[in-house]
């Protein structure tokens, strides 16, 4: 089958069939009803052969992939996944593996009620770019400025596990099937995210690690709360001056002893206790979000609704700096990780 072909084949009715597409793949443009009162949420992401992915990697896991970072990010906002397009680019025909990338990206978009409703295709170097759409109720959004002195800070599932199946990937070492699946096929927590609405006060998706995307909640909070003081507009929007960003965060205390941790992180953090494997690794898409100490109680029961679970794991400070409270209640700023694309170019 021509590529071309291949495309309109398995891409032009992916996904859940939804009311809201007036007119799907196959035109100059896609054409969506956006219900009254809705806001629309926007993110694209980016994923490079290479560079965010082996080359090698299943094709079927990859294109779960691809849709569920997007998702990650809409639960992050508290966004009702509603469509998607998709940016392809494939440096050879390769039928077998478009349909297999096809299949993972259709069986998480209709698990999540999501239509592909356009894209492009190019050929060149393997990467791929998702953008996805959500909906939410006009300013509901749960976003990274919120939290304020007092809040727990909390996380969903457990830490660090696909950091642990991509340093044994790298190492050339046997990679366990938990760690494994945590990082070729993550789990976005959409369910999560709308049940926060009205509870959560800030809350991001975990790609780069707890320290780095905790710290941005952090400081977009803390210049958040400042403007609010000083009588300046907080919200919506971008704010300028990056260097008084650091002196205007917040801060918070993170208990190491009850990070929430899978029986293989635990077992390689007993062999070798570095904590960056749960703290500063990337990938595992669970949520960190804060929340008034006197709505704590809400959390038990949705994380029994959920199957899913929802620990806290510290609180939000009013002076800037992430504190972590080792096992053995010793005290420590660790150094900001996270993944930084640009951090050696120039
Ligand atoms: P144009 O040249 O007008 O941009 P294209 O040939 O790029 O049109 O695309 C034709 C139609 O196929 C459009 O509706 C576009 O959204 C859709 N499309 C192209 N590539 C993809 C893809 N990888 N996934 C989903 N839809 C695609
Ligand atoms: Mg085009």
């Amino acid at each position: 089958m021509p590529e071309f072909e291949l495309i309109r084949t398995h891409f032009a009715h992916l996904g859940a069939a939804r009311s809201d597409v007036v007119l799907g793949v196959g035109d100059d443009c896609a054409l969506l009803a956006v219900p009254a009162g809705q806001e629309l949420a926007v993110s694209i992401d980016t994923l490079v052969a290479g560079v965010h992915f082996f080359p090698d990697v299943d094709p079927e896991a990859l294109g779960h992939k691809s849709l569920a970072v997007g998702l990650s990010d809409l639960a992050a906002m508290g966004a009702e996944p509603a469509w998607a397009t998709l940016a392809l680019t494939l440096p050879a025909e390769d039928g077998r593996w478009l349909r297999a990338f096809a299949a993972g990206f259709a069986a998480l978009a209709r698990e999540q009620g999501m239509a592909l409703i356009g894209g492009d295709t190019t050929r060149g170097p393997l990467s791929l770019s998702v953008q996805v759409h959500g909906l939410i109720p006009a300013g509901r959004a749960i976003r990274r400025a919120g939290a304020r002195v007092g809040d727990l800070v909390c996380v969903s599932g457990t830490l660090g596990d696909a950091g642990l199946a991509l340093r044994d990937l790298l190492a050339g070492r046997e990679v366990a099937a938990g760690p494994r699946a945590r990082l070729e096929r993550p789990t976005p927590r959409v369910a999560l995210g709308l049940a926060l609405r009205g509870l959560a006060t800030a809350m991001i998706d975990i790609s780069d690690g707890l320290v780095a995307d905790l710290g941005h909640i952090l400081e977009e909070s803390g210049a958040a709360a400042r403007g609010e003081r000083s009588g300046e507009s907080a919200s919506p929007g971008y704010r300028r001056g990056a260097s008084s960003a650091a002196d205007a965060a917040l801060g918070a205390e993170i208990r190491l002893a009850v990070l929430p941790l899978s029986p293989a992180v635990r077992e390689r953090l007993a062999q070798d206790p570095d904590w960056s494997l749960p703290l500063a690794s990337g990938d595992d898409y669970e949520l960190c979000f804060t929340l008034p100490p006197e709505r704590a109680s809400a959390l038990p029961p949705l994380a029994d609704r959920l199957g899913l679970a929802l620990t806290p794991i510290g609180r939000i400070l009013p002076t800037a700096g992430l504190v972590c409270i080792g096992p053995a209640g010793d005290r420590w700023t660790p150094q900001r990780g996270g993944y930084n694309h640009f951090a050696d170019a120039g």
